[in-house]
C-alpha cells in the first residue's frame, strides 16, 4: 500500500505553528514511508477564505521545505485540490446517500431548530435533532417536494458503537445514539464541513489522516460517512494541541504564531523544522538536534505523545542558536542580506571583512536579527552609547585617563593584531598599576557603545587602527563634555 497523507488547512489565517506542525508530521511520515504528500486547501467558507490567506499559506510551506506532491500550483491526478472547485462532488456524493438511504432531506426551518435549541439549552437539557423529517410519510415528502420547499441533507445516523483505534490515543469508541443526524449538505446546496473532507479525502485515496485533536469528535461522523459511501476509511492519529508556556491554548497572547513572523523573526527553517516535529513527537532517547534527513528517518505515528506539547520559546531560541552557529560565513551573510537592508546597514563590499564580522558574532547569535543589532557598530560611522554602558563605564573619573592610555598605546602597536593589541593594553595596564579589565571595559565601550561585544581584541583588530583611533576621539571629546557635571557635584 502506498501511503498517501494530507494536510488540509482552512485559508481563513495565516500558516499558524499549529497547522505547520499538522503540515510536518503529515510531509515526515509521507517521506519516511516514500508515500504521497497532499496538500488540499479547504477553502469553502468563502466569507473568510482569501487568496492572500492561501498564497500565505504556501509561502509558509515552502518556507519550512514541505513540499507537497500533490496539491495547488503542482497539480497531480486528483486535481483540482481547492475544495471550492470540488463542491459538485460532494453534492453528488449527498445525493447517493439520499438514494441508498443513509441520508434523508430535512425541510425542518432553519429558525425554528435553533428556538428549539436555544430553549432545551436555557432549560439545560442537551438537544439532538427530533428527525421529524425521517418520519415523513411518501406523501407528505412529495407534497413538500411538489411545493418547492428548500431543505438542507440530513445524515441518517446508525445506532450502535462507532470504533476506531486512533493511533496516538488508542482505541476509541462512540455510541452512535449519542449523535445527531447531522447535515451534510446545506439548504443553500453548499456542502458541510464532514460531507467535503470525508467526500475528498475518499477521491484522494487519503490512508491516513494526521490532524489536531480539535478534529477527534468529528471523526466518527466521518468513519460513518466513508462507511456509507463504500470507502474503506484511513487510519486515523489526532495530534495533541500545542500550549503556551501557561498551559494555555496557544494564541496571539503568546507571542508570534504564523510561520511567517518567526522567518522575518529570524529563525532559520532548519532549526524551526526540527523544532516543530518535537511538539509532540519524539524519536525516543533524548536526541534533540535532528536533520531533516535524520528526521525523515526517524519519523513514526507511534512517537506522538497523548499529552499536549508546550512551545518553548527560550528551547526554539537555544535550537535556532545552535543552527546558526552552525552556518558557513558565506550563507550566513547572503541570509542576512535583507536583514540588513530593512535595518538600514550596508555591510559593504568587503566580503572578507564582513565574514570575519558575522564568524566574531556568530557565536552569541540566537536570531539571524540579533546580528542586526550586534553588527551596527561596525558598520557605522559613529558609535552610541548605551546609558548601561554609560553609567557602569563612562561615569567613573578614571574613564578619561583610561581613554587618554588607550589612545596613546594603540597609536603606534604594531602590527594590528588582537594578540599584539592584547600584549600592549596587559602591558599598559600594568605599568599604571591598574587591572587591565579597568581599559578592556573602557575600549569596549569606546569601540561598541556597549557592556558586551565579541572579545575586545578581536573587535579591535577587525576595526583597524584608523576606525580604533577615530573611537577613542569621539569617546574622549564626548567624556570631556561629561566632565563639568561631574566636577559640580
Ligand atoms: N480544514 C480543516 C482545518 O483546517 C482540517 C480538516 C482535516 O484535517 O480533516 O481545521
Amino acid at each position: 500500500m502506498t501511503i498517501r497523507v494530507r494536510f488540509a488547512p482552512s485559508p481563513t489565517g495565516y500558516l499558524h505553528v499549529g497547522g505547520a506542525r499538522t503540515a510536518l508530521f503529515n510531509w515526515l511520515y509521507a517521506r519516511h514511508h516514500g508515500g504521497t504528500f497532499i496538500l488540499r486547501v479547504e477553502d469553502t467558507d468563502v466569507a473568510r477564505s482569501s487568496n492572500e490567506m492561501i498564497s500565505g499559506i504556501l509561502e509558509g510551506l515552502r518556507w519550512l521545505g514541505i513540499d507537497w506532491d500533490e496539491g495547488p500550483e503542482v497539480g497531480g491526478p486528483f486535481a483540482p485540490y481547492l475544495q471550492s472547485e470540488r463542491l459538485d462532488r460532494h453534492r453528488e456524493a449527498a445525493g447517493r446517500l439520499v438514494r441508498s438511504g443513509h441520508a434523508y432531506n430535512c425541510y425542518c426551518s432553519g429558525d425554528r431548530l435553533r428556538q428549539e435549541r436555544e430553549r432545551a439549552e436555557q432549560a439545560g437539557a442537551a438537544w439532538k435533532y427530533d428527525r421529524t423529517c425521517l418520519a415523513l410519510t411518501p406523501d407528505e415528502r412529495a407534497a413538500l417536494e411538489a411545493a418547492g420547499a428548500p431543505h438542507a441533507v440530513r445524515f441518517k445516523v446508525p445506532s450502535g458503537l462507532v470504533r476506531f483505534d486512533d493511533q496516538v490515543h488508542g482505541p476509541i469508541e462512540v455510541d452512535g445514539a449519542t449523535i445527531e443526524d447531522f447535515v451534510i449538505l446545506r439548504s443553500d446546496g453548499v456542502p458541510t464541513y464532514h460531507l467535503s473532507v470525508v467526500v475528498d479525502d475518499a477521491d484522494m485515496h487519503i490512508t491516513h489522516v494526521v490532524r489536531g485533536d480539535d478534529h477527534i469528535s468529528n471523526t466518527p461522523k466521518h468513519l460513518l460517512l466513508f462507511r456509507a459511501l463504500g470507502v474503506e476509511p484511513p487510519v486515523f492519529a489526532h495530534v495533541p494541541l500545542i500550549l503556551g508556556q501557561d498551559k494555555k491554548r496557544l494564541s496571539k497572547r503568546h507571542g508570534a504564531t504564523s510561520v511567517t513572523e518567526y522567518a522575518r523573526a529570524g529563525y532559520l527553517p532548519a532549526a524551526m523544522v526540527n523544532f516543530l516535529a518535537l511538539l509532540g513527537w519524539s524519536p525516543g532517547g533524548d536526541r534533540e538536534l535532528m536533520t531533516r534527513e535524520e528526521l525523515v528517518e526517524a519519523f513514526a505515528l507511534t512517537g506522538i505523545s497523548g499529552g499536549n506539547a508546550v512551545f518553548n520559546t527560550e528551547k526554539l531560541d537555544w535550537m535556532n542558536g545552535q543552527y546558526i552557529a552552525k552556518l558557513a560565513p558565506e550563507n550566513l551573510a547572503t541570509l542576512l542580506t535583507p536583514y540588513f537592508a530593512e535595518a538600514g546597514l550596508a555591510p559593504g563590499g568587503d566580503a572578507a571583512r564582513l565574514s570575519r564580522l558575522l564568524g566574531l558574532l556568530q557565536p552569541r547569535a540566537k536570531r539571524l536579527t540579533d546580528f542586526i543589532e550586534q553588527a551596527r557598530p561596525f558598520l557605522e560611522d559613529a558609535v552610541t552609547y548605551e546609558p548601561e554602558a554609560e553609567r557602569k563605564h563612562l561615569s567613573t573619573p578614571t574613564a578619561a585617563t583610561h581613554a587618554g592610555t588607550l589612545r596613546r598605546v594603540l597609536a603606534d602597536a604594531d602590527p594590528f593584531d588582537a594578540a599584539t593589541l592584547e600584549g600592549v593594553i596587559r602591558q599598559a595596564a600594568a605599568d599604571c598599576g591598574v587591572k587591565a579589565g579597568d581599559l578592556i571595559h573602557v575600549a569596549r565601550v569606546a569601540m561598541t557603545g556597549r557592556t558586551t561585544s565579541p572579545g575586545i581584541f578581536d573587535v579591535l583588530e577587525l576595526l583597524g587602527r584608523q576606525r580604533v583611533m577615530a573611537r577613542l576621539d569621539q569617546l574622549q571629546a564626548h567624556l570631556s563634555t561629561l566632565e563639568p557635571t561631574r566636577s559640580r557635584e
